[in-house]
């Protein structure tokens, strides 16, 4: 008999609609099992709850997804338009990676999706967390970044002929595209990255195609082949409607986002992941430094600001995740990311929640069984002190005080004083 664990007293955002007062949630093993108003009748969903714990008022939501992440970043280390994330012997990187999406499910994600990383090492932290060897959120490891020959992520000197596989894999042709998604799918990842334009963090040009259509294409084709997820930096608008027309499932960044790339993404029901945190961050740190230009990143920023809530009004799906554990940008920095598209992005505290919870697991394709509190879904819930979709603060200052993976309890306790 599985164990039936009863929320009550719960202010519930089920990841769709407003919240609601006096929710009870039911989990019973690893999903929830009923969402009613009022408190749990006895016996529970008619088998009787083995727990019984009154939220006291506190906010009950999906656990979030963050959906550009960087689990082998790690500031300290990085070297301004160098490859992140391989400075470090692989073993090091691992650990960093293993400290991070710990991080990351202390703050309430208990999805992340990988957008690049070194050693092949996100599939074998997925596999310790998926093995419960380490404790993790759940997670959609990624390949290396595939790019080509002198894009400014082909940063690694031609001399160091380093044997270890690194960051970034070099492609040129549309075989060798093929052939590196098909190596990296092999060695575990679930989703590809690829780098098909400069801009938005990179020093290459913006403007500029760096794969070709054939490239862009066979990459698409061979991630899709074999299952995987592929996802793309990318920033101007010919790339951007070259990937959507071939079928890309993810748009990172999208700065040239305009009236024609909103048609296209609501047409193919691709995903953005906007990413502004880090260019704000940095501009407000380092202005004009380290090869970027201020006027040009805010320029980017206030086009951003403009044309989101349009985006979000004709049904662009927007996710959160950004470039955590880039150069002056440490991992845990995360809640920045809710308060930016609130208060600078135009879009209400609810739809950020939804873009948190709801969206990241249709991302993946796992929006049945993922994202909202419903019945049969499983039960990857956190606990919050207040309400987040009256004031995002109290979801994007504070850790939640308990983070379910599972209908399992992760992170904090469920041993609650009056809300
Ligand atoms: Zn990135």
């Amino acid at each position: 008999m599985m164990t039936r664990l009863a929320l009550t007293g719960a202010r519930l955002i089920d990841g769709y609609g407003p919240a609601r007062p006096d929710t009870t949630v039911v989990v019973e093993g690893d999903r929830i099992v009923e969402v009613r108003t009022g408190a749990a009748p006895s016996p529970v969903g008619g088998a009787g709850a083995d727990r019984v714990v009154d939220l006291g008022g506190r906010t009950l939501m999906p656990g979030m997804w963050t959906c550009h992440f960087h689990a082998t970043y790690h500031e300290l280390g990085s070297r301004p338009n160098a490859p992140y994330g391989d400075e470090y012997p692989p073993a090091y990187s691992a650990l960093i990676a293993a400290k991070n999406l710990q991080t990351a499910l202390t703050q309430g994600y208990t999805g992340v999706v990988g957008a690049g990383g070194a050693h092949h090492i996100e599939p074998a932290v997925h596999r310790a967390i998926s093995d419960g060897l380490i404790p993790g959120p759940r997670l959609w490891p990624s390949s290396r970044e595939l790019s080509t020959t002198g894009h400014s992520n082909d940063a690694v000197p031609w001399h160091w002929n380093m044997p270890a596989p690194g960051a970034v894999r070099i492609c040129d042709g549309a075989d060798a595209f093929r052939q590196g998604v098909r190596e990296e799918i092999k060695r575990g990842a679930k989703v590809i990255k690829l780098f098909v334009t400069g801009g938005h963090g990179t020093t290459s040009p913006k403007d500029r195609m760096e794969l070709t259509r054939d490239e862009l294409a066979a990459a698409i084709d061979a991630a899709h082949e074999r299952g995987a997820l592929i996802r793309g930096h990318l920033v101007n608008k010919p790339a951007i409607l070259l990937a959507l027309e071939l079928g890309i499932d993810i748009v990172d960044h999208c700065d040239e986002m305009d009236d024609d790339v909103i048609a296209a993404l609501v047409e193919t029901g691709a995903t953005v992941v906007p990413s502004l945190h880090f260019p704000k961050h940095f501009l407000e740190t380092y202005g004009s430094g380290l090869g970027f230009s201020a006027g040009a990143i805010r320029a980017d920023l206030e086009h951003m600001y403009g044309v989101i809530p349009k985006a979000q009004a004709a049904g662009v799906r927007f996710v959160l995740g950004d470039d955590y554990g880039a150069v002056g940008f440490a991992h845990g920095m995360y809640g920045g990311e809710l308060h930016l598209y609130v208060e600078h992005g135009g879009v209400t505290p609810l739809d950020v929640i939804g873009w948190a919870t709801r969206n990241g697991a249709q991302m993946v394709g796992r929006g049945h069984d993922l994202g909202t509190v419903e019945p049969g879904k499983l039960a990857d819930l956190i606990v919050v002190d207040g309400d987040p979709s009256a004031d995002i603060g109290v979801l994007a200052d504070v850790p939640p005080v308990a983070v379910l993976k599972g209908g399992e309890v992760v992170v904090g306790t469920l041993d609650l004083g009056p809300g």
